[in-house]
């Protein structure tokens, strides 16, 4: 069977790195036939994306989705389901942060983070997950953060959002395994993507890259369907970065 992968915030850093490990694992490992459907704000991003996935064989399907918009989120569903009529696998990686010192957050930077990282998550996991239900089968994976379980003093906001998608995780893990539905949380710490913007070439160096996070991501995908693995922590081998 053709199982459906949707992967949000596909077009850069982590969920860009996921999509090309799912396409490399389906050539190089023979896996199932697979269909990803890539999904961000920036068409041109998944794009570019969707024709380097497809040199593997993947079959590549691309939705421009703001997850922040519930019109958005119903419609990269809707999407999904009318040309595909299913989703095995949900990875929720679209995220967004405003690292500043606490004085320094507005309302504004307050509304960005929870709007995308807190209510748009729990929107898509929510409406996906009642789709699994009725399939009886599914994998939901949540790209929170080591900001799902302690603080720093520039990520308050962001903290405050990653706790609420480690929240909802709990919530839906207890609903899950009711319903062979597996739930996956992935925590890592600071990786080397488009977020952080200008890194200095020191911390370069230590920094993760969006790959590391990819490989075990899909390792725990092809789990067999018995197993969950249901939580993923990466840090730098030295340790934290950010404080
Ligand atoms: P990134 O390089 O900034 O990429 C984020 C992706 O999400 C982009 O493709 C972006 O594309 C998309 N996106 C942002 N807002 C969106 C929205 N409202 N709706 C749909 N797509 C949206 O970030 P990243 O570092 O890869 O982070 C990915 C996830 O990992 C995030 O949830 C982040 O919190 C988490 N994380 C990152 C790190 C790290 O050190 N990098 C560590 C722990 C956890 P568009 O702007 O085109 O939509």
């Amino acid at each position: 069977m053709n199982k459906v992968i949707v992967i949000t915030g596909a077009g850069k850093g982590i969920g860009r790195a996921i999509a090309l490990e799912f396409a490399r694992r389906t050539k190089e490992q023979h896996i199932q036939k697979s269909t990803l459907v890539l999904s961000s704000r920036t068409p041109e991003d998944l794009e570019s994306l969707a024709e380097e996935c497809r040199e593997s064989g993947i079959a590549v399907a691309t939705c421009r989705a703001d997850i922040a918009s519930p019109q958005d989120v119903e419609q990269l569903i809707s999407f999904t389901m009318e040309r595909f009529g299913r989703i095995d696998c949900l990875v929720n990686n679209a995220g967004v942060g405003r690292f500043k010192a606490l004085n320094d957050i507005t309302l504004d930077d307050f509304d960005y983070m929870m709007s995308v990282n807190a209510r748009g998550t729990f929107h898509l996991s929510r409406d996906v997950y009642a789709i699994m239900e009725k399939q009886g089968s599914g994998h939901i994976f949540f790209i929170t953060s080591i900001a799902a379980e302690m603080a720093f003093k520039s990520s308050s906001v962001y903290s405050m959002s990653k706790f609420a998608q480690k929240g909802l995780v709990e919530a839906l893990r207890l609903y899950a395994r009711e319903s062979g539905i597996r739930i996956t949380n992935v925590m890592p710490g600071a990786a080397l993507t488009p977020m952080w913007g200008d890194v200095p070439s020191s911390m370069q160096e230590v920094m993760m890259r969006p790959e590391d996070i990819a490989t075990p991501v899909v390792d725990a995908w092809l789990q067999p369907a018995r197993t969950v693995v249901e939580e993923i922590v990466l840090r730098p081998t030295g340790g934290d970065i950010n404080s």
